[in-house]
This record gives structure tokens, C-alpha cells and sequence, in this order.
């Protein structure tokens, strides 16, 4: 097989880290794989080397702070291949622009356009295991470029596409992906699989196992994608096609979102257009609105709710002030979102009722409810939060 593994900045984090990671890699050589490894920077690398140039600068040139960055990963993946050498296995490693990765010409925020495989493929076909520095790429002008900060997994998954690899494993420090935060509901349990969609919805949802935008591409490119620690010999969760998950559970995820914000706009006049200006005003401060709900109206005005980050609260305020309209408006923060998610829901019906019927015998009212095709969100008190994920974690036996 052909494997891409990455590595996060807490899986090399110390020479000790590094040394148990070289480990790891000869084992899956020696497993008969080919193998490209993906490396971050050592944890705090990169947040080191942004305030070095803070210190001379509030405002430092883009173009430098790629140069600079781009250090961290370098570091770490000429350490790995040293490592690996040492140990009698032969390596390259390669910055990004040695590996062919190219991307636009965004500094500190660029995007891969393309890789050119042959770069790597040379030197697998020559028997190496290849290190990459993940994190970075090359201008067409032949400028590092850095991809934004949690960059290195799209460098991963973007290798395994070009490769056409038949795995890309991400190693950090959690064992993978988990029906809820376990920290909530010590029943959790760990998924063995779970769909491109789901695992979507619940990145952004917060799960914070992987970046969104890798999940994006990994979906796009077809690539199977592991996530695991490097901390212990568990297996990880798949992350892969619907079609390739046999056994579809009604739902495979309760997740709570802690960072919203209810708005209510009462009051609102009720003609075409309005709704239009109070959602420009919001996109133009860069809110990023979620749930809306509209009731029917009558005295020829209608009520208006929707949710918001709670850290864009005070630009959501700023802009409501904008709004030369007569509505009244009110906020609340205590309030969250518990969502349920799974494929299955597609093709079951009732699920809904379940969730609806276990927050009202927990005596937890709904404020806000949305769905989509396998996603069941519903808006409730902050203080019930907790409460909630547990009892629909029981409710659909996530934890059997
Ligand atoms: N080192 C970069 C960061 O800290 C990229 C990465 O770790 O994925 O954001
Ligand atoms: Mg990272």
C-alpha cells in the first residue's frame, strides 16, 4: 500500500516525540508500505516564530512571515529524515516547493492548486521514504507560501489525492473521532467509521479532531482518511464514502456548540425586502448567521430569530444599530446548540420525534429547531446543555 501518514505538532512536540514517530514509520515500512510522511512543526513552533516578528512589527510583511513560518515544518521534517536515516532506512526530505506543491499567491493564506507528482514518486520509486514539510507551497513565482494556520492536514490530504495513496492517516493526540465529547458523556464511545458528511458537520460543530477544509478536500479527492493517535497502538476512526460504510446507525453523533448567541427581532415589518437588508447589514460585518426562524406574522409585522457566534455578538450588535427599521431587538448568550447527525436519518423516519420527545421528558424546552438532510439542531437554555447530550446519547444508543 501506498500510505501518507501526518504527523501534528504534539506527536513531534520533543526529540524523544520525533524519535517515537521515526518508530512508527519504519514500521509501517517494514510492513511492506510505501510511505510519504507529512510533518508539522514542534507544538508551539509556530506561534513562537509569529511572536518573534511581533517583536519587531505590528504589521510585518506577508511575504517574510511565509519565509519565516515555512521554518517550523522545515525543521521538523529534515529531523525525522535524520532520525529515520540513522536508523538504516533511506529518506528525502523536501519543503514544500521540493515536493511540487503549488498554490496561489496568497500569502500566510494560500491555496494548493496543484502538485506535481512525479516530485515524490521519484523517490519512492527509488526505495526512499519521503519527509515533507507540511504547511506550505510555492508561488508560480517561486515564492513560499504557507496555508493557513492547521495547514499541514491539507498538505496531507492533498499529497494522498495527487498520489492517488490508498490511505492518509492523521496522527495526533486523540485516539479518533467519538459519538460525544467524552468529557461530557464518559460513555462515548469511538467511531470506526463515519461518513465525509457527518464528519463535516460535526467539525464544524466543534469537534476539533480535524480541520474543516481537509475534510472538504479528502471528500473531493476520494482519499480514505484515518484519524489516530501516535501515542498508542489504538485503531482510529475511518473517514470515508457513505457507500463504503455498511452498517448505517440512525445517528452517529451528538455534538453541542457552546459558542451561540440567540438574536430576537420583534416587530419586524412584514414586506419584501427587509429580511434581505437585515441579513446584507449582517454579511457585510462578516457575521456568520446560522439558524433563522420567521413566524407567521400578523398586524402586518412578524418576529425574527436567529443565532450567531457568540464572539460575533458585539459586531451583530453594531450592525442591528445600522438598521433604521422600528423592530425591537434582544439577545441572549445563555443558550446552545445540541445537534444530532447521522446518514441514517435519510432513510428512517421518526428520528426527530425521539430527540424532540427525550429533551420534553427531561423537562428541557426547544427554542430554535433546524434541520437539514442528516442533521437535527435544536436551540435550548445553556444550563441544559450537558444534560441534553447525555440523555440523546442514551436515547440512540450510542453507547452499544
Ligand atoms: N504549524 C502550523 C500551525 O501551527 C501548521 C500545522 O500545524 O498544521 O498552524
Ligand atoms: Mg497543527
Amino acid at each position: 500500500m501506498l500510505i501518507v501518514q501526518k504527523y501534528g505538532g504534539t506527536s513531534v512536540g520533543t526529540l524523544e516525540r520525533i524519535e517515537a514517530v521515526a518508530k512508527r514509520v519504519a514500521k509501517a515500512k517494514e510492513d511492506g508500505n510505501d510511505i510519504v510522511v507529512v510533518v508539522s512543526a514542534m507544538s508551539g513552533e509556530t506561534n513562537k516564530l509569529i511572536s518573534y516578528a511581533e517583536n519587531f512589527s505590528n504589521n510585518p510583511k506577508q511575504r517574510e512571515m511565509d519565509l519565516l513560518l515555512s521554518a517550523g515544518e522545515r525543521v521538523t521534517s529534515a529531523l525525522l529524515s535524520i532520525a529515520l536515516n540513522e536508523m538504516g532506512y533511506p529518506t528525502v526530505a523536501m519543503s514544500g516547493r521540493q515536493a511540487g506543491i503549488r498554490t496561489d499567491k496568497f500569502h500566510t493564506k494560500a491555496r494548493i492548486e496543484s502538485i506535481n507528482r512525479l516530485c515524490i514518486e521519484k523517490e519512492i520509486n527509488g526505495g526512499n521514504i519521503v519527509v515533507v514539510a507540511g504547511f506550505q507551497g510555492v508561488t508560480e513565482l517561486g515564492e513560499v507560501s504557507t496555508l493557513g494556520r492547521g495547514g499541514s492536514d491539507l498538505s496531507a490530504v492533498a499529497i494522498a489525492g495527487a498520489l492517488e495513496a490508498d490511505l492518509c492517516e492523521i496522527y495526533t493526540d486523540v485516539d479518533g473521532v467519538y459519538t460525544t465529547d467524552p468529557r461530557i458523556e464518559p460513555k462515548a464511545k469511538k467511531l470506526d467509521k463515519i461518513s465525509y458528511d457527518e464528519m463535516l458537520e460535526l467539525a464544524s460543530l466543534g469537534a476539533k479532531v480535524l480541520q474543516t477544509r481537509s475534510v472538504e478536500m479528502a471528500k473531493k479527492l476520494n482519499v480514505n482518511l484515518v484519524t489516530r493517535s501516535s501515542f498508542n497502538d489504538n485503531e482510529g476512526t475511518l473517514i470515508t464514502k457513505e457507500e463504503n460504510i455498511m452498517e448505517q446507525p440512525v445517528v452517529s453523533g451528538v455534538a453541542l456548540d457552546r459558542n451561540q448567541a440567540r438574536v430576537t427581532l420583534r416587530g419586524v415589518t412584514d414586506k419584501p425586502g427587509i429580511a434581505a437588508e437585515i441579513f446584507r447589514k449582517l454579511s457585510e460585518s462578516n457575521v456568520n448567521v446560522d439558524m433563522i426562524i420567521q413566524n407567521v406574522g400578523h398586524d402586518g409585522t412578524t418576529n425574527l430569530g436567529f443565532t450567531v457566534p457568540q464572539n460575533e455578538l458585539d459586531l451583530t450588535k453594531d450592525a442591528m444599530l445600522e438598521l433604521n427599521a422600528s423592530q425591537s431587538v434582544e439577545y441572549d448568550s445563555e443558550i446552545v446548540k445540541v445537534s444530532i447527525v447521522g446518514v441514517g436519518m435519510k432513510s428512517h423516519s421518526g428520528v426527530a420525534c425521539t430527540a424532540f420527545d427525550t429533551l420534553s421528558r427531561e423537562g428541557i424546552n426547544l427554542e430554535m429547531i433546524s434541520t437539514s438532510e442528516i442533521k437535527i439542531s435544536m436551540v435550548i437554555a445553556a444550563k441544559y446543555g450537558e444534560l441534553a447530550v447525555r440523555a440523546l446519547h442514551d436515547a440512540y444508543k450510542l453507547d452499544e
